[in-house]
């Protein structure tokens, strides 16, 4: 439901534009203004059911929480940052998201049609070069917003990464996002601390100082690319502890048949050194990600535009 842009510039100039457009359509809302449809997935404490705006007929996703878990369990800490962070965000990466109320925890999200990419890894067993590469520069494009925002996302797996109707991603899951607060010289720290995320994509940082940083999501990419290729994630022991030990140790290593440029981009980016990861340094890091030949076939100003390949 977001209009997609050319570049990032414009991006940048029509965000607000566009913030408005969608939100002005939903923010005044309330649970009136939507038929509510068939259950589309459940949490462990929330109910997503398809929505349809009956004003004009749009289809989202209304995110439901169970409030008397949510509190007993101490979790309306985790809800407000993804509800918070997810508003702040304007992206066609990366999930719309807003208050079906002012005071209400629940909300209404773009409706992701084709869910998990998880679930079509599972099922084509792994993807082509072709398929990999465009998913992999959608999730750099999505990264690459979010860092610009100060968001880190800190979990970012195929789980959390949902198709929409184009088959185009959709970045989800911020419930554990640290939104970097500005110091006093008026910089982003760049560091977050607390223990988040998913064993097999966890950064050696994490483990290794208890910090996240940027950099962080760029060691799950390298997870991911792995992943989509090779079909399992590159670290994964038979127990959580088993796979924190490989993942400090840096014990992975390739499947047969691994595409050498695809090898040499996975291993830029799980490197155990956050500051030596390709991606990390800021923008120039993240262009010099984009410029990598894994890349080379893709017009990242018409990334999302561009009708997404055919999975095979
Ligand atoms: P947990 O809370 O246990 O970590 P979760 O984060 O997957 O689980 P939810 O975000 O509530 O929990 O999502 C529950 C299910 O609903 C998921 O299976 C997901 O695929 C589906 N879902 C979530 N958001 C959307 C959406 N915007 N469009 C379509 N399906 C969605």
């Amino acid at each position: 439901t977001q209009t997609p842009r050319t570049n990032n510039k414009e991006h940048t100039q029509q965000s607000s534009k566009n913030q408005n457009s969608h939100t002005s359509s939903v923010k005044k809302k309330g649970v009136k203004d939507f038929e509510f449809g068939k259950t589309l997935g459940e949490g462990s404490y929330s109910t997503v059911v398809a929505a349809r705006d009956r004003s004009n007929n749009r289809e989202y996703a209304a995110k439901i929480l169970d409030k008397k878990h949510i509190i007993k369990e101490k979790k309306v800490k985790y809800v407000n940052i993804e509800k918070n962070t997810l508003n702040k965000m304007n992206h066609p990466g990366i999930l719309f998201a807003m208050s079906l109320t002012f005071y209400s925890l629940d909300f209404i999200l773009d409706q992701a049609k084709n869910g998990e990419l998880l679930t079509f890894i599972k099922k084509l067993g792994s993807f082509d070069i072709n398929c990999t590469q465009f998913y992999a520069a959608q999730i750099i494009s999505a990264i690459e917003y979010m860092h610009s925002q100060g968001v880190i996302h800190r979990d970012l797996k195929p789980e959390n990464i949902l198709l929409d109707d184009k088959m185009h991603i959709k970045v989800t899951d911020f419930g554990t996002a640290k939104i970097l607060e500005q110091n006093a010289d008026g910089e982003k720290d760049d560091r977050a601390n607390s223990f988040v995320g998913t064993a097999e994509y966890v950064s050696p940082e994490l483990l290794k100082e208890k910090a996240a940083c940027k950099s962080s999501d760029f060691w799950a990419l390298g997870c991911i690319i792995y992943q989509l290729i090779a079909g399992r994630p590159p670290f994964k022991g038979t127990n959580e502890y088993m796979t924190f030990q490989r993942i400090v140790n840096l014990e992975y290593s390739f499947p047969e048949g691994f595409p050498p440029v695809a090898r040499d981009l996975v291993q830029k980016l799980l490197v155990l050194n956050p500051s030596e990861r390709l991606g990390s340094g800021g923008q120039a890091g993240i262009d010099q990600l984009k410029a990598h030949p894994f890349f080379n076939n893709i017009d990242w100003d018409a990334l999302w535009q561009l009708p997404a390949p055919r999975l095979l």
